[in-house]
């Protein structure tokens, strides 16, 4: 059996290397480094692919966040809503700006920011409302949406696990993750959905005078050469990543459809054992399966995670301290005990290998393992 792991990006490499090594040849050949021709190209045909007019391309997820925030001119002290259970970066860059995070809960299925708490959180400091879309799974937006309506808010999505999964509204009319906000923020780093062979990031947006804003502060806020118009920052996505995203872009869906292959199989193999609850699919959302996660119930979450790794089958946990448990993010406002769901969380998820690449023999070793431990113990 070929060795497991949570992300498999050599064999992915290897079905369309001619293809990769070709396209990063031609940006070489080329020199055109910086805001070349395969930057415009990858860019116009990721707009085509999500249906949305602007796509800013960028140097990586984190900064499309905060340049997504400087651009819509959220100010030091604006409230701006998020969820406890993400990664860092959601909540790192509204504290760079001196913005207030104000953490909210999940729902406990979706793993996704309560609709409630949101509204609980609110404030007349309240600027803006950050959903994740986290694992793959959109975030219900359409609620969220109302609700930046009623309160006047900006809605910045961080889609950065869930390029390519579809929102469906109450009426069956579907958008991209992504699109539906006021922008939408995407991370190309190797192991999200569409992975770049570095860092990389984008930034949608429908609407046209955001778009210019945002194309002027990734390049120093300079819209003519040496004429600054915003404090922007340097934040560009580089050529060779984007010629290899270009092609990459191409295989998004079906990426996307071998994912959920993999996530009915690991379902059908855990559905009806009472010791683990496989991964809710809202009825609102399409899943492209960033994550495949687990929650353990009354068995040994860590104790299954260290069998596992004996037996060389990567399994991790996204994420096992809460925002507002991390040492950086102490905040008097917050304690242990405000984010029952979010808290519960971080002590039973568990993500299983999840790619593009896992085979049958590989999944068979992975189910059996897990569910003789959690049958045994
Ligand atoms: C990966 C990720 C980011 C940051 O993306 P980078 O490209 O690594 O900066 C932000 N938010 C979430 C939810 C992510 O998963």
């Amino acid at each position: 059996m070929r060795q497991i792991r949570m992300v498999d990006l050599k064999d992915q490499y290897e079905r369309i290397k001619p293809e990769i090594d070709q396209a990063i040849r031609e940006v070489i050949d080329s020199t055109a480094f910086i805001n070349g021709p395969a930057v415009k190209n990858f860019q116009s045909n990721l707009e085509k692919y999500l249906g949305i007019k602007h796509v800013i391309p960028c140097a990586n997820g984190t900064d499309a966040l905060q340049v997504s925030m400087m651009a819509l001119g959220l100010k030091p002290g604006d409230e701006v809503i998020t969820t406890s259970f993400t990664f860092i970066a959601t909540a790192e860059v509204i504290a760079l700006l001196g913005l207030i995070p104000v953490v909210v809960d999940v729902e406990p299925d979706t793993f996704n920011i309560d609709i409630q708490a949101i509204k609980k959180a609110i404030t007349p400091g309240t600027k803006a409302i950050v959903p994740v879309h986290l694992f793959g799974q959109c975030a219900d937006m359409e609620a969220i949406l109302d609700i930046s309506r009623e309160h006047n808010l900006f809605v910045i999505e961080d889609n950065c696990q869930a390029i390519g999964s579809e929102y469906i509204f109450s009426d069956g009319s579907r958008a991209k993750a992504g699109t539906i906000g006021d922008v939408g923020c995407v991370s190309f780093f190797p192991s999200k959905n569409l992975g770049a062979f570095g860092d990389g990031g984008a930034i949608f947006t429908n609407d046209d005078k955001l778009a210019n804003q945002l194309r002027i502060m990734v390049n120093h806020g300079m819209a003519r050469r040496y004429y600054h118009d915003y404090i922007g920052v340097n934040s560009r996505l580089d050529s060779i990543q984007a010629a290899i995203l270009n092609v990459k872009l191409k295989y998004l869906d079906d990426y996307a459809s071998r994912r959920v292959e993999v996530a009915d199989h690991y379902d059908r193999m855990f559905s009806d054992n009472p010791r683990l609850k496989i991964p809710f699919r809202s009825p609102n959302s399409t899943h492209v399966f960033h994550q495949y996660t687990l929650v353990v119930q009354e068995c040994d979450r860590d104790a299954l995670q260290s069998f596992l790794n004996e037996k060389e089958i990567p399994a991790m946990i996204y994420y096992p301290v809460p925002l507002h448990m991390q040492k950086a993010y102490q905040d008097p406002r917050y304690n242990k005990g405000d984010f029952p769901v979010t808290e519960y969380l971080s002590r039973s998820v568990l993500s299983l290998p999840m790619h593009t690449e896992l085979d049958g023999d590989q999944l068979d070793y992975i189910t059996s393992s897990l569910l003789e431990f959690v049958n045994h113990s």
